[in-house]
Order: structure tokens, then C-alpha cells, then sequence
């Protein structure tokens, strides 16, 4: 009796999530409904749908705004009619903004007439938090291994079928991810998932990723941020996609970005209030770091929500900048707390 309460204790622990709320009765008319979203509208071979009106468009067939290089400089990949393509050698393409969980959908064509085999026909790939790639590959009558075909979690799941459609046809990716999450110290707390479809045929089915995905490895997972950018990758085959959206699943109301340096020193500097505060601000990698008291204050990690628009995640703290013509900044809002103060930038000591 005892065990068996054990274990029916653990199970639930186990699935915890999908429990039904208990703050709410069956039925309870005082439940909040959840928000409308207008679905928008299937597409079709020829013709791209219409986002969900809730959805994060990153391209729409205009530009590449929500792109850039890894390195942060601009992306090299073409947009024309309507559709962007990789330049073999250009390097991978990253966005701006971060996601964690997320639902995606992308639209995508292989070059046609087919050149090359297995790996090297029209090979590109969709890398989810820039670690996690389900693989994007000619595989209409293209042999290759089963664990890097289109739809693979690469090189850790085949996809169930084979559900390609001929180079040069439009197909569609819809992607289901949950990232994996860390405790504090780093050790992983639950690995990521993913689902997929193929054309609308599911592909991946709440798939257990082992770690990142990588060419003959499985590497073991290393803590990192909740939300990274999303990359697409050259392989040297010019892969075409369209209509690319995402929605984020959790945190939506709190977006981030991975802005190039060159965005985040324009923010660098000591900054000096009415009130005699002063607070620092570096950069450390991708991210501005607030040193709140300089020069021997506490430090917190700042994360963009805009070029010009910080919090931090460990304290109720945002910080939004005043940039001049020349994108500089001069002065800086700091809201902490519930308190606001303007502040001036300081020059830096003549030496
Ligand atoms: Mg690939």
C-alpha cells in the first residue's frame, strides 16, 4: 500500500505540469479564458499563409530586419521575390531577438535542378537556441544517413518518415520546442523536447534531445541562457526559405535580443543622478553589465529588450538610454524598485 502511494506521489511529481490547475474547479464559469489570436491562414505551394496575429515574424519576404551574421555583423544572405537564399560561404544566419520555448514555422526549398549527394544536396539546417538543429536537406530520392535526413534531430533522431517534397517545391517546418532547463549551479534539470512536422506530417514526437546536435557527436549538455538567438545554416547549397514565424511559449511578455557589440557600447559608461548615485555600465560578451554604485557596487547582468532598453533579471531594474543622431548615448532613465531617476552620462577622465 505504502509503495503503491509512492510511486502514484512520484508519478505525479513526474508529470506535474500537465496537471490539470487545482486552483480552479471543473467548468469554473470565473475562469480567464485565454487570449483570441486570429489563426491567419494556410499557405499553399505557390503562395505563403498568413501568420497567427500573435506571432513574432522574423521574415516575411521584405528583408532580412530581425538577421544578422553570427558575428553580428550585417547578413549576407539575398532577398529576392519574396524569398531569402543562402550564399554559400557567407556564413550562418542568426536573430536578433532570443527565444526559448517556442512554436516555429518556416517554409523552405531545396535548389533545383539537384546537385551533389547524401549531405551535400541542398543541406542547410534550423538551430533552435543556435545549438539544436533539426536538419533541413534535399532528401527527395537522396540517400543518406537516417539521423541526418530532413526533419532529423541531427545525427540523434530520424524522423518517423520521409515526408519530402521534390528540390524547387515549397515545404514547411513546424517546430515545437521546449528548452532544456538548468538549475542555478548549472546541473540540468529537465533536457529539451522537440516536435516537428514535415509537410504536416509529424516527423518528431516530443523527442528527449540528448544535448546539443553535432556532426559525429553527442555532446552533453552545458548550461546556458533561457533564451538564445535562432540560427539558419550554410551548408554551401543555396537553400531558399519564406514566411518564417515563431511564438514564443513562455515569457512571452519579456522579449530579448543578442544586439552586435558595436549596438551595446554605444551604452558604455559611467552614468551620475541628481541624487548623487552613480551606476556603471560594460560589456561583458553579448550582454551589458550594471554596476549599481561605482566603482564598488553590486553587479547585475543586463539583458536588451531594444537597442536602447535593459533590465536585469535578478533585481526589478530597467534602464532605458537617450541616444543623440549618432546613435550615442547621453543620458540614461533608471527605475529600480518602483523609483525612477534621470541620469547624465559622465565623460571619461582626460588623460
Ligand atoms: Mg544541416
Amino acid at each position: 500500500m505504502k509503495s503503491t502511494l509512492v510511486f502514484v506521489l512520484s508519478a505525479a511529481a513526474a508529470f506535474a505540469q500537465s496537471q490539470p490547475d487545482p486552483n480552479f474547479k471543473i467548468h469554473d464559469w470565473s475562469r480567464p479564458r485565454p487570449p483570441v489570436v486570429d489563426p491567419g491562414t494556410p499557405g499553399t505551394l505557390d503562395q505563403p499563409g498568413r501568420p497567427p496575429s500573435d506571432a513574432t515574424v522574423l521574415f516575411d519576404g521584405k528583408d532580412l530586419a530581425a538577421w544578422c551574421s553570427l558575428d553580428g555583423s550585417a547578413p549576407k544572405w539575398i532577398v529576392k521575390q519574396g524569398v531569402m537564399e543562402c550564399v554559400k560561404g557567407s556564413g550562418y544566419l542568426r536573430t536578433l531577438q532570443n527565444f526559448g520555448d517556442c512554436q516555429l514555422h518556416l517554409e523552405w526549398a531545396a535548389p533545383t535542378p539537384p546537385q551533389g549527394e547524401s549531405q551535400g544536396r541542398g543541406n542547410s539546417g534550423v538551430f533552435l537556441m543556435g545549438l539544436y538543429e533539426v536538419q533541413v536537406l534535399d532528401c527527395f530520392e537522396n540517400q543518406t544517413y537516417a539521423d541526418g535526413q530532413a526533419g532529423a534531430v541531427y545525427a540523434q533522431y530520424p524522423p518517423l518518415v520521409n515526408a519530402a517534397r521534390p528540390p524547387g517545391q515549397w515545404q514547411t517546418y513546424d517546430i515545437i520546442f521546449t528548452r532544456p532547463r538548468f538549475e542555478a549551479g548549472g546541473k540540468l534539470l529537465s533536457p529539451a523536447r522537440a516536435t516537428v512536422l514535415h509537410n504536416g506530417v509529424l516527423v518528431q514526437n516530443n523527442v528527449t534531445l540528448t544535448g546539443p546536435t553535432g556532426w559525429m557527436s553527442r555532446d552533453a549538455y552545458s548550461p546556458h541562457a533561457e533564451k538564445l538567438p535562432l540560427s539558419l545554416q550554410d551548408h554551401g547549397n543555396p537553400v531558399r526559405y519564406r514566411n518564417i514565424w515563431v511564438r514564443e511559449l513562455t515569457d512571452a511578455a519579456q522579449k530579448e535580443f543578442t544586439y552586435p557589440a558595436a549596438v551595446l557600447d554605444r551604452c558604455v559608461g559611467d552614468y551620475q543622478f541628481e541624487d548623487g548615485l552613480k551606476i556603471g555600465v560594460s560589456r561583458t560578451n553579448a550582454h551589458l553589465l550594471m554596476t549599481i554604485g561605482v566603482p564598488r557596487g553590486h553587479q547585475h547582468l543586463l539583458f536588451a529588450e531594444s537597442p536602447v532598453k535593459f533590465f536585469a533579471r535578478d533585481v526589478d531594474a530597467h534602464l532605458i538610454f537617450q541616444t543623440n543622431a549618432h546613435g550615442v548615448s547621453g543620458g540614461v532613465t533608471f527605475w529600480i524598485a518602483g523609483e525612477s531617476r534621470k541620469g547624465k552620462k559622465l565623460l571619461p577622465p582626460a588623460r
